[in-house]
C-alpha cells in the first residue's frame, strides 16, 4: 500500500515538472515570436538544411522545437519529408475501425502546430528511400542535402489497420477505416489476433457495439497486455470477459482458412471466423538507416541512440533519431516518450547549429510509459507502473470519438475543419 502512495507522490512531482517545462517552453516560444523576422532574411545560397524524416509525434514535434527555437535570421531551414497528407492520430484507430462516422477526425491537418514558424518550414510530400552521409534520396529520385538529420520514421512502415492507416491520403485512409467497419458489421464471428492495446481496444469495442457477434481475442502470451503490470492485465481481462469477448491465451494462429471460415491455432484448436483482424506487434522502421550504419541497429531493430538522441555512431554526430524508431528501452513506446525524445533531439540540433555542444539528454522515466486503455465504448483505465507498483485510474468515457477533439486543438487545428482537404471524389472521398 505504501508503495502505491510513494508512486502517487512521484507521479505528482513528475506531472508538476512536466507542466513547468511546458510553461517554460511556451513562454520562450511566445517571446521569440515577438521578435521573429520573416525567414526570407536568408537567401537561397545561404540555406543550411535541417532535414526531418517523418512528421508524426516525434518528427513533427522535433520540427516545431527546432523551427521555433532557431534564432531570427538563422541560415538554417527546417525541411520535413513526410508522405502522409495529414497527421494520422493513431490513438483512435481501433475505435474508428468499429464505430462509423468519425473517420475524418483521425486525420489532422498539418501546419498549425508549427505556429509562427510554419512559414519558414519546407514540406516535401515524399518518402525517403536512402540516407547517405550528406543527403537523403527520395522516392522521386531527388537528393535533399542535409547538415543535420532527424530520423523519426517510427514503426510499422507498411502497417495496416488498426495499428497504422496504411494509406497516405486522408480520403484513402477514411476509406480504409470504413472498409474495416463494413467487414466487422458484416461478420458474425470476428477473430482478433494479438492482445496488446490495439487488439484489446478493438475487440472490446466490437463486442460492445455488436453484442450479438462472437468476438474472439487470441494472444500468444500468458496474459493480455503482457508488457504491463499484473493489475492492468487482470483489469483488462475482467472487462473483456464481462463484455463477452472470448479470450484465448498461450496460443497463436498457425494458419487462416477464411474460405472455410476458420482459423487454426498452433495448439490445433480451430476457431470459426469470418473476419480476421491482425493486431500483432510493430517493427521499428530503421531499414533506411541500417544501410548507412548497420552497427547502429540494435537486435530489436531500433536505431541505437545516445542520451542526446544522436545516433550511436561517432562518424555521424549530426544525425539524430527519436520516437518509436529509437532504442532507449522504453517499455511501452508511446507518443509521450516520442515527443519527449523529440524535444531533446530538437534542443540539441539547435545547440549544435549555434556551434555549441549538444547537452540536453533524455532519461527514461517510468511515468513516460503511461497508457490509457479503453475497455469498450464507455470505460477506460489510465495506468502507471514502475515495475514494483501500479496505479490504475478507472474512468467513464463520454466521447465516442475519444480524444480527437483535444488532439486537433493540441495540434493547433480547429476541430474538425479541414480547409486544405483535396476535393472529394464522386463517392465522397
Ligand atoms: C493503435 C494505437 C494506439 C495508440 N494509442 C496511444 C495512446 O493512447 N497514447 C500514446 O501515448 N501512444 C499511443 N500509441 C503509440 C503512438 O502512436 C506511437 O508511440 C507514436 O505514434 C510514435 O510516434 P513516432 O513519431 O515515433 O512514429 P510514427 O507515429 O510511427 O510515425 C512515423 C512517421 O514517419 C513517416 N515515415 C516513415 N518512413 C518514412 C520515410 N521513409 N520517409 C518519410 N517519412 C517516413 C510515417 O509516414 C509517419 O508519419 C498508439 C499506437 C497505436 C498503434
Amino acid at each position: 500500500m505504501l508503495e502505491k502512495q510513494v508512486l502517487f507522490a512521484k507521479l505528482f512531482a513528475y506531472i508538476l515538472r512536466l507542466y513547468g517545462d511546458v510553461l517554460r517552453r511556451t513562454v520562450k516560444r511566445k517571446t521569440r515570436s515577438l521578435w521573429r523576422k520573416p525567414s526570407s532574411a536568408a537567401g537561397p545560397e545561404e540555406v543550411r538544411p535541417i532535414v526531418i524524416i517523418g512528421a508524426s509525434f516525434a518528427g513533427y514535434h522535433a520540427a516545431r522545437t527546432i523551427a521555433t527555437s532557431l534564432p531570427p535570421d538563422s541560415p538554417y531551414k527546417v525541411i520535413i519529408i513526410e508522405p502522409n497528407t495529414h497527421f494520422q492520430f493513431t490513438w483512435v484507430l481501433p475505435r474508428f475501425c468499429v464505430v462509423p462516422d468519425h473517420e475524418h477526425k483521425a486525420f489532422i491537418p498539418y501546419g498549425p502546430y508549427l505556429g509562427d514558424a510554419a512559414d519558414s518550414v519546407q514540406w516535401i510530400r515524399d518518402r525517403v528511400e536512402t540516407i547517405e552521409r550528406k543527403c537523403v534520396i527520395l522516392t522521386s529520385g531527388e537528393k535533399i542535402p542535409y547538415e543535420f538529420l532527424v530520423i523519426a520514421t517510427g514503426s510499422a512502415h507498411g502497417g495496416e489497420l488498426p495499428s497504422r492507416v496504411g494509406a497516405e491520403r486522408k480520403q484513402d485512409g477514411m476509406k480504409r477505416l470504413q472498409q474495416v467497419q463494413y467487414r466487422i458489421k458484416d461478420a458474425k464471428k470476428v477473430v482478433v489476433i494479438g492482445a496488446g492495446a490495439a487488439g484489446v481496444e478493438l475487440a472490446a469495442d466490437a463486442k460492445e457495439h455488436y453484442p450479438e457477434k462472437e468476438v474472439v481475442l487470441v494472444h500468444s502470451r500468458h496474459a493480455v497486455m503482457n508488457r504491463f503490470g499484473p493489475e492492468l492485465q487482470a483489469a483488462a481481462l475482467k472487462a473483456l470477459e464481462e463484455l463477452g469477448v472470448e479470450v484465448i491465451l498461450n496460443d497463436r494462429m498457425a494458419h487462416e482458412d477464411l474460405e472455410q471460415g476458420r482459423v487454426v491455432l498452433t495448439s490445433g484448436r480451430v476457431v470459426e471466423c469470418d473476419y480476421l483482424i491482425n493486431c500483432t506487434g510493430q517493427k521499428p522502421s530503421s531499414n533506411l538507416f541500417a544501410e548507412l550504419s548497420p552497427g547502429s541497429i540494435s537486435p530489436s531493430g531500433h536505431i541505437d541512440v545516445k542520451p542526446t538522441m544522436q545516433v550511436n555512431d561517432d562518424s555521424l554526430p549530426n544525425v539524430y533519431a527519436c520516437g518509436d524508431v529509437a532504442s532507449l528501452h522504453v517499455g511501452n513506446p508511446n507518443s509521450r516518450s516520442a515527443t519527449h525524445q523529440a524535444t531533446v533531439a530538437g534542443d540539441n540540433v539547435v545547440l549544435a547549429a549555434m556551434g555549441k555542444k549538444p547537452r540536453a539528454t533524455y532519461t527514461r522515466h517510468w511515468a513516460d510509459g503511461v497508457i490509457k486503455l479503453t475497455l469498450g465504448l464507455s470505460k477506460s483505465i489510465t495506468h502507471f507502473g514502475n515495475g514494483q507498483a501500479e496505479l490504475l485510474f478507472h474512468a467513464k468515457e463520454k466521447d465516442i470519438a475519444l480524444m480527437s477533439e483535444g488532439a486537433w486543438r493540441a495540434m493547433g487545428a480547429t476541430p474538425f475543419e479541414d480547409p486544405g482537404l483535396e476535393p472529394l471524389d464522386e463517392n465522397g472521398f
